[in-house]
């Protein structure tokens, strides 16, 4: 869940005070006793360029449209009505920030700034020195420890307390910060190198899937590729026939069997293509640039951050439309039924059932949360700027050949 300060400025205070007391408090009690004066220096120059890199990543701007943005040919046209401008794909406005954000990850109140395009490689070479500094910190640390065990038997005189206090205060402190910065790091990580994704376009893949059974989203589906492309979606088949979605008896699904369901019946939420996925390498390159510019302080993304490369199977993509598919835009949902029926064959394939019977189908898109309970808001987004109106998703003529 996201983190709400009352006093913002406290979400750079506090990281400030815990990097300097572990930077600092294991120098002055362990290290300048214990290293050499050259294993000083270099742990100093160490601790000088991770404060760089969270300063950057506090005062480096993510970027933000430039006034009068028009979205390409096959973009969402996605209006904002707080900036009283077009928003570039993967781009949200962010509530703290009151601004459009480039390629948005998420609002960072550890950072007081939003992590997006401009700054994300500032953002993770902060998260990336945080974890190989503690790292160290821990081992030295750890090593003292074993000193202790290992000198047990030694008259208490002999044991330098103020040295051991620090060591039996830090290192608790330590690990538990170590391993929170490890899960942000993890799952930033993996988000952006295996699937090309940000935070937010995660948390919008989920969304997508959990209501990928609905007739609701694909009533929006369907609108917008005619809005789109002038014509009806074609028959949707699955890439791979062996992955069906549902695995029930067709004749007693409410869903599969309907002939007239708008629901495709063979097509799975594996089979959406997500646009900005180009391989691990390209994702990587696309928004930290080279290899050599990974660690460096000026190493930054290559794109503009307005428009992105998309993979090719985009020529194959059946839904052709940009991402998300349904727009990021919903209807409110029709009333419940309260008797929902269910049948002795339902009951026997519990998955399909539970996606049926999730109250999170009938909520919309501002009101989604995914398993860990996360909203849209929770990533910083301003949802009153978020919601569009159908009609303007696509041109008012219908047509974005603008
Ligand atoms: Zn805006
Ligand atoms: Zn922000």
């Amino acid at each position: 869940m996201a983190v709400q300060l009352k006093w913002p400025i406290l979400g750079v205070i506090i990281p400030c005070v815990l990097i300097a007391t572990i930077a600092y408090g294991s120098h002055y009690f362990v290290f300048r006793t214990n290293l050499t004066s050259t294993e000083q220096i270099v742990y100093e120059i160490f601790v000088c360029n991770l404060w760089l890199s969270y300063y950057l990543a506090i005062v480096v701007d993510p970027g933000s449209p430039p006034k009068n943005f028009t979205p390409k040919a096959g973009e969402w046209r996605r209006w904002c009505k707080k900036c009283q401008n077009y928003k570039p794909e993967r781009s949200h406005h962010c509530k703290t920030c009151n601004k459009c954000v480039l390629k948005m990850d998420h609002h960072c109140p550890w950072t007081y700034n939003c992590v997006g395009h401009g700054n994300l490689p500032h953002f993770l070479r902060f998260l990336l020195f945080l974890i190989v500094g503690m790292i160290y910190v821990l081992f030295q640390l750890g090593k003292r420890v074993l000193h202790y065990y290992d000198n047990s038997d030694l008259p208490s005189y002999l044991i330098d307390k103020k040295e051991m206090f620090a060591v039996i205060f830090l290192l608790p402190v330590t690990f538990f910060l170590f391993v929170t910065i490890v899960v942000l790091f993890v799952r930033c990580m993996i988000n952006l190198l295996f699937r090309g994704m940000t935070q937010i376009e995660v948390w919008e893949m989920e969304r997508v899937d959990s209501q990928f059974h609905t007739e609701r989203l694909w009533l929006q589906i369907r609108k917008n590729y005619f809005k789109l492309h002038g014509k009806e979606m074609p028959h949707l088949v699955s890439w791979n026939r062996t992955t069906r979605y549902y695995e029930v008896d067709e004749s007693s699904s409410n869903i599969d069997s309907n002939e007239n369901s708008i629901v495709p019946k063979d097509f799975t939420s594996d089979d959406i293509v997500f646009p900005y996925d180009l391989g691990v390498l390209s994702n990587m390159i696309n928004a930290c640039g080279y290899p050599w510019m990974w660690l460096l302080p000026w190493g930054g993304p290559r794109e503009n951050g307005y428009h992105f490369q998309k993979n090719e199977f985009m020529s194959d993509d059946q839904l052709g439309l940009p991402w998300p598919p349904d727009g990021g835009h919903q209807e409110p949902a029709a009333p419940v039924d309260s008797d929902i029926e269910i049948s002795d064959t339902e009951l026997q394939d519990m998955p399909s059932l539970r996606r049926r019977l999730d109250p999170r189908n009938n909520m919309t898109r501002s009101e989604w949360m995914n398993d860990l309970g996360e909203t849209l808001d929770d990533f910083g987004v301003d949802l009153e700027a978020e919601d569009i109106e159908h009609d303007d998703l696509v041109s008012k003529n219908g047509d974005v050949n603008n």
